[in-house]
């Protein structure tokens, strides 16, 4: 099989939702994150998402314990020299991400593609943090990753079409389709939702309706499935707000500056679904 083992960095919402995406789909994955207490919540966390899938999805026919053995949850970066793709997924701090890269660039081998999944940071940016930025690729997971079929692949500047092929293969043997675009702050998805998500929160914030019938008015007038604050909350308003933070100061435009309301509640240790309460309560 190509791509038998995969390194999964960062066990958070999106690691965790690429390694049971991986495991389903038959791959060895080893996940990395810097504590025992955050994999012990990993682990958690990927009962309940295979659970939920396997409700969702009665006839998968899914073998929880095959999925959950094929997943080796470490603190040992060291673990990733085996791996023949790499998936980062660590917190959207560019500080963070520097350091893990410099890091994995020099445990995994030189041929091993990178992909980044982040929100808004540059592809280009993360492949010049690497010996190998030809390798280093976007690929922008939805959340929650077992259940969504596309996904947004970026070209760094560097990023040679070879890598772009591997991608597509790699995402293929994940069950997933993807679409190529350039490497822009925000890409497609992200410009355009982030700048919606904080334009709801300053509806909010002046006091010209609740977050319950912004959603509403989402959801009864354009068919979406979800409202802008109610994917807030599942996305994390940390995330949001990071995001929003880079595309400010990514196009220095004043359009892109967070709404007041989300620096508060994120201060506030409101992060949405993950913390029990954000825009809406989920305890
Ligand atoms: P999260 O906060 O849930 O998880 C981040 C994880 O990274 C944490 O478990 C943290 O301990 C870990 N981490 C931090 N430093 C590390 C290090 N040095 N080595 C290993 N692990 C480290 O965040 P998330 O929502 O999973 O987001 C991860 C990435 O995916 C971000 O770049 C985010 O922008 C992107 N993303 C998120 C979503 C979403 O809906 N949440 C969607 C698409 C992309």
């Amino acid at each position: 099989m190509e791509f038998a083992t995969v390194g999964v960095v960062g066990a958070g919402v999106m690691g965790v939702g690429v390694a049971q995406n991986l495991a389903q789909t038959g791959h060895q994955v080893v996940v990395v994150d810097i504590s025992d207490e955050v994999l012990d919540n990993a682990r958690r966390e990927l009962r309940n998402s295979l659970r939920t899938y396997a409700l969702f999805n009665k006839n998968s026919g899914i073998d929880m314990a095959a999925v959950t053995r094929r997943i080796e949850f470490t603190t040992d970066y060291e673990l990733l020299a085996k791996a023949d793709f790499v998936v980062e997924n660590v917190t959207e701090d560019w500080g963070i991400k520097q350091q893990v890269y410099e890091k994995i660039d020099r445990i995994c081998r030189p041929e091993v593609v990178f992909a980044v999944n982040t929100s808004a940071i540059s592809i280009t940016r993360v492949g010049s943090a690497t010996t190998r930025a030809e390798r280093v690729v976007g690929m922008h997971f939805m959340n929650p990753v077992p259940m969504k079929p596309l996904v947004e692949v970026i070209r760094g500047y560097h990023t040679t079409p070879e890598t772009i092929d591997t991608a597509r293969r790699f995402l293929t043997g994940m069950g997933k389709e993807c679409i190529v675009v350039e490497d822009v702050p925000g890409f497609v998805s992200n410009r355009v939702l982030m700048l919606t998500i904080n334009e709801a929160v300053f509806l909010v914030q002046d006091g010209v309706t609740d977050a319950a019938s912004v959603d509403k008015i989402f959801k009864g007038c354009f068919d979406h499935r979800m409202g802008p604050l109610e994917t807030a909350d599942l996305i994390g308003l940390d995330t949001i707000l990071k995001s929003v933070e880079v595309l400010y100061e990514s196009f220095n435009d004043d359009k892109y500056r967070p709404a007041p309301l989300l620096k508060k509640m994120v201060a506030a240790g409101l992060l949405g679904r993950k913390s029990g309460e954000g825009f809406h309560r989920y305890r």
